[in-house]
């Protein structure tokens, strides 16, 4: 059985270090400008259809972004990339052309992400000058008929500076400048998984009783969200095994290097596939079709009861946004000491 593909390489890298940032931090380096051609016919022979992108993390982070777009789509086999909702609030801010682009390719609505208010969002994305390249893509883009909808991650550090963003966004009228061109402003709050870089912060994830009330409206799916006790309560004796699995589609991350990963967490050895430099592409394929990687084989052999029994603190009253999140974050800390 054939399968469709969707294969997203790190080709350019990223101007930012979030410390929430799930990947994980990865030096910047260019790929070379045949990796594209190379990893599509790697892969070729085994999917009925493959959607390329040249990058990972960075939407547009490459300087020819628009022929770089083109390249993506032309390469790309029965199938076309989209654009989601993902931009680049660094070239937003700095390339007076790119807001341009953007709606050339139909983009109505992007995502800009903060941590707080200046120093705050400074601080977690790892880059002086972040928050006012953000105020600055905000209003580039209203201008220009595109709706920002901000996230805003929050944990115990930052909590009381996210509700000072609220007073920024209110004082900028954004739903009303949205409106005026029939767009919508959104606004969410959350805490992020806890694999990549965001594992780091573990202790300073913020307690459930401790998110702000003002927040609280614009917290997502905060019916949905549990404590850590509670997680721990509910899993204690499960028998469950925490697999990620793929259906026909499967997505897979390309480093910089040509090392292979799911998206299924973050881009640690534990969860690599293989190499496309190295690796026969029938072997690999298979180990894609099999799911057959070191994390995955320690998920299938350990019970979730077993995770919450060794790294599970059934005191804490950390917020988790879903139980999915936990589990993954129960799961990378048995496979960072066994591998
Ligand atoms: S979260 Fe996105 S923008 Fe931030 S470091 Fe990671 S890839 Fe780059």
């Amino acid at each position: 059985m054939k399968r469709d593909l969707i294969v997203l390489a790190d080709m350019y890298g990223c101007p930012n270090r979030c410390r929430h940032c799930w990947l994980g931090h990865m030096p910047n380096k260019n790929m070379p400008d045949n990796a594209d051609k190379m990893i599509v016919n790697y892969f070729k022979p085994y999917f009925d259809s493959i959607t390329f992108y040249s990058w990972v993390r960075e939407p547009d982070f490459c300087g020819d972004y628009e022929q770089r777009w083109l390249r993506d789509n032309e390469i790309s086999i029965n199938a076309k990339p989209q654009r989601f909702e993902l931009a680049s609030f660094r070239r937003l801010a700095h390339d007076k052309n790119y807001v341009r682009f953007l709606r050339s390719v139909g983009v109505s609505k992007v995502q800009l992400t903060f941590f707080g208010t200046e120093e705050m969002t400074d601080k977690y994305v790892g880059r002086k000058g972040a928050f006012l390249e953000l105020m600055k893509a905000a209003e580039i883009l209203t201008d220009n008929n595109i709706s920002p909808r901000f996230q805003a991650f929050i944990n115990s550090e930052n909590a009381d500076d996210v509700v000072r963003l609220l007073s920024i966004i209110e004082d900028m009228k954004l739903s009303e400048r949205c409106k005026s061109f029939g767009g919508e402003f959104s606004f969410f709050v959350h805490s992020g998984s806890c694999d990549g870089e965001n594992r780091k912060l573990y202790s300073l994830r913020i307690n459930k009783e401790d998110i702000p009330s003002q927040l609280i409206p614009y917290y997502n799916d905060y019916s949905e969200t549990k404590t850590e006790a509670e997680l721990c309560e509910l899993l204690k004796n499960s028998d469950e095994r925490f697999v990620y699995h793929n259906d026909n589609e499967i997505t897979l991350n390309i480093a910089n290097n040509f090392d292979v990963y799911f998206n299924f967490t973050h881009m640690f050895p534990a969860w690599k596939i293989g190499n496309i430099l190295t690796d026969d592409s029938k072997e690999l394929y298979g180990k894609i079709i099999e799911e057959d990687i070191p994390a995955l084989d320690i998920a299938r052999n350990t019970a979730v009861s077993e995770l919450v029994r060794k790294f599970g603190d059934p005191q804490s009253h950390k917020i988790f946004d879903c139980i999915d999140d936990y589990k993954a974050y129960l799961l990378n800390e048995q496979v960072n000491i066994l591998i």
